[in-house]
């Protein structure tokens, strides 16, 4: 079994330059984060709350938290103080309120805006013509505190690489509207690739590819 700092290394090797790495850590133990972090790595993602909040204090200050789960409303005031930045920005309400949250305890922070371009319905997230239509620059100007970064996506859970490939031309295509409509500076993150897909999310602009099992191995639910 190759160690997790190999699978790392393998990993980094095989990435464009440019491309970042997000160790997806969810249900290891903060023993196996470590091992990567020893390594090197810094940038962990981790898609709930509870568990991003009790692993952070147990790894060093400058590991770089990302949260790609679904977030809850009742949970940002917890989230915000450990994470670096939030994939998963499912409606407007939600960006309003991570915004408000920021402001009280006086920080930016980043976030993606999460485009449903899968076709399982339990996925959340914009359709990209919502997205086009309430990701305003009006919006936008609105929100002192959220840096809004760009677009996360998912693609379904299946072997058919020609469906996996459609959309994530579709969540590129609407990353680069968006990119034209806001005129953002900052607006240059696409979060997309995992395990399975990542060398099609590179293919299709991906920025971030998000991977837990071929670092860590299987998940233990
Ligand atoms: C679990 C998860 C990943 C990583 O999945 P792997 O297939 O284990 O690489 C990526 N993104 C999100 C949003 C996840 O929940």
């Amino acid at each position: 079994m190759p160690t997790i700092a190999q699978n790392i290394a393998d990993l980094a090797a095989r990435l464009p330059q440019g491309v970042r790495l997000i160790a997806v850590s969810k249900f290891h133990p903060a023993e196996r984060l470590r091992e990567a972090y020893d390594a090197g790595h810094r940038l962990f993602g981790e898609n709930r709350v509870q568990e991003l909040v009790a692993k952070a204090p147990q790894l060093p200050d400058d590991v770089e938290w990302h949260f790609i789960g679904h977030l809850q409303r009742n949970k940002v005031r917890q989230l915000l103080p450990h994470v670096a930045m939030i994939h998963s920005v499912h409606s407007v309400e939600l960006l309003r309120l991570i915004d408000k949250e920021a402001a009280r305890i006086g920080r930016a922070i980043d976030v993606l805006i999460e485009l449903h371009v899968a076709q399982e319905m339990t996925k959340s997230g914009f359709a990209p013509d919502e997205a086009l239509s309430e990701i305003t620059p009006e919006l936008v100007s609105s929100l002192a505190n959220v840096r809004l970064r760009g677009v996360m996506t998912m693609a379904t859970f299946t072997d058919d690489m020609e469906q996996v490939e459609r959309e994530f031309t579709l969540a590129q295509a609407t990353f680069e509207q968006l990119k034209d409509g806001l005129q953002l500076p900052s607006f240059d993150q696409l979060s997309m690739g995992m395990s399975d897909d990542w060398p099609v999310a590179v293919r299709h602009g991906s920025t971030m590819v998000r991977i837990g099992t071929d670092i860590f191995g299987p998940r233990e639910y």
